[in-house]
């Protein structure tokens, strides 16, 4: 049985003008530590699918469920990253790191040596003190992944986490977000219309047909790990 699983899986949206179908009748399984894609092209209800996930949508029809238990609001277990980053600017990197952990009453002593573990593992001990406003875009995308996973959530969702960036960052930020993966044996959904980054990054990719979406192709890829 799936991590995630989403069955028969609807939505529409209600606007002035009527409603709009988004997602139409979608089935999609993320097993434990499996590092699955999703592409389609741009308007095909990717990112509503992955807020369904998150917690901040709620489906029209069908179910969306999390190790059994359906889906009924954001929680902590889900890390979400989007397109456009969303740190503090009055914190550090490091302070961006610890805040979901001093959410979580941590204390101080422990906070800081989680937080700066995973900054080590993202390459951003050097930057720890700085704040976000001193940093590239693919820097700022790195804490935010490191926050995003600093309170050990089992599930990573990244809505077109690396679509602002440049062909070069892109490259260091794929690695980055492989590498944590991998020793942190999450579970990873991840939204793209970059197919080639798809085929890179997945155990297994789910195609998804214009709006409405559904998906119209599963493919795994059988790629060795290094
Ligand atoms: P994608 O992530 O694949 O680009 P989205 O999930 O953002 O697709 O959008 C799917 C469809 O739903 C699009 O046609 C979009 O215009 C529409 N849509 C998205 N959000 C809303 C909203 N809040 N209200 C109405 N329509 C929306
Ligand atoms: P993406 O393709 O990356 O999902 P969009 O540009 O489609 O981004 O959407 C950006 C934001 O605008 C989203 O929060 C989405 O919900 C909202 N949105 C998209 N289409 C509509 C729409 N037709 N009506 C209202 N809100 C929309």
């Amino acid at each position: 049985r799936g991590l995630i699983e989403v069955r028969d899986f609807s939505l529409r949206y209600e606007t002035l003008e009527g409603a709009v179908e988004a997602v139409s009748d979608v089935a999609v399984t993320v097993s434990p530590g499996e590092f699955v894609s999703i592409i389609g092209p741009s308007g095909c209800g990717k990112s509503t699918l992955l807020n369904a996930l998150a917690g901040f949508l709620k489906p029209t029809a069908g179910r969306v469920s999390v190790d059994g238990e359906p889906v009924s609001g954001p929680s902590a277990e889900r890390g979400m990253i989007f397109q456009q980053y969303s740190l503090f600017p009055w914190k550090t990197v490091r302070e961006n790191v610890e805040f979901g952990l001093k959410m979580k009453g941590i204390p101080r002593g422990e906070r800081q040596r989680q937080a700066r573990t995973l900054l080590g593992l993202a390459g951003l001990t050097p930057f720890e003190n700085h704040y976000p406003d001193r940093l590239s875009g693919g820097m700022k995308q790195r804490v935010g992944i490191v926050r995003a996973l600093a309170t050990g959530p089992r599930i990573l969702l990244l809505d077109e986490p690396f679509g602002a960036l440049d062909a070069q960052t892109r490259l260091i930020m794929q690695q980055i977000l492989t590498n944590m993966w991998q020793r942190l044996k999450i579970s990873v959904l991840f939204v793209t219309h970059d197919i080639d980054e798809a085929i890179f990054l997945s155990d297994r990719i789910y195609v998804m047909t214009a709006r409405p979406g559904t998906i119209k192709a599963e493919v795994a890829i059988p790629l060795p790990r290094p």
